[in-house]
């Protein structure tokens, strides 16, 4: 098989946002995910807005597609298409801004509304490296992820720090839904397609010439 061939074989692809306040940090995290090193300000390449990485959650390799607000929070217009499909979601404030931390609830409510019922949210409480300026205590916002349901990592998008683990714990807990079955990868909106290595499983040799979710477009 081929390098490319190779690295595009994944068994899941999870559809994935990034939401929380403007300045929380969100590009930053996604690109210390994606290239593995931190966005600094000198660089203007504005607009990534989208980013792809293949991970290995427990022997499963899930490619986690992931959706950046590209801006749009500025003027809390994050549009209904932006949530639409999404399996999981990095929810995220600054540790050093009690603001961003009060308008977590906000977000939480689009999530859940406008997002898949059964979206996986992690929240991100990000810039830890900046812990002498912090507003809002581990605590706090720990006592907050439990009573919403949401997992929780504090994260340095500067250092990487949790940056990985925040997007393979949202991962493993899907996975781990997907196999207890209360998520249904097939149903529609899921924010979950089969991958080719998941689909060469699947397929009986009778059945080999049938077409791939992606193919057939069924997201
Ligand atoms: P977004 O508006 O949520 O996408 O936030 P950005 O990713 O554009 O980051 C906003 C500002 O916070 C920028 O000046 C970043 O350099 C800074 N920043 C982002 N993450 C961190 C972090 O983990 N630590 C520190 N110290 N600064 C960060
Ligand atoms: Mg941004």
């Amino acid at each position: 098989m081929s390098q490319t061939a190779m690295s595009e074989t994944y068994d899941f692809l999870f559809k994935f946002l990034v939401i929380g306040n403007a300045g929380t940090g969100k590009s930053c995290l996604l690109h210390q995910f994606i290239e593995n090193k931190f966005k600094d300000d000198s660089n203007h390449t504005i607009g990534v807005e989208f980013g792809s990485k293949i991970i290995n959650v427990g022997g499963k390799y899930v490619k986690l597609q992931i959706w950046d607000t590209a801006g749009q929070e500025r003027f809390r217009s994050v549009t209904r298409s932006y949530y639409r499909g999404a399996a999981g979601a990095l929810l995220v404030y600054d540790i050093t801004s009690r603001e961003t931390y009060n308008a977590l609830t906000n977000w939480l409510t689009d999530a859940r509304m406008l997002a898949s019922q059964s979206i996986v949210i992690i929240l991100c409480g990000n810039k830890k490296d900046l812990d002498p300026d912090r507003e809002v205590t581990f605590l706090e916002a720990s006592r907050f992820a439990q009573e919403n349901e949401l997992m929780f990592l504090e994260t340095s998008a500067l250092t990487g720090e949790n940056v990985e683990e925040a997007f393979v714990q949202c991962a493993r807990k899907i996975l781990n839904k997907i196999e207890s079955g209360e998520l249904d990868p097939e149903r529609m909106g899921s924010g979950i397609q089969y991958g080719d290595a998941a689909l060469r499983q699947l397929r009986s040799p009778r059945r080999a010439q049938a077409p791939s979710a992606q193919e057939c477009g069924c997201w």
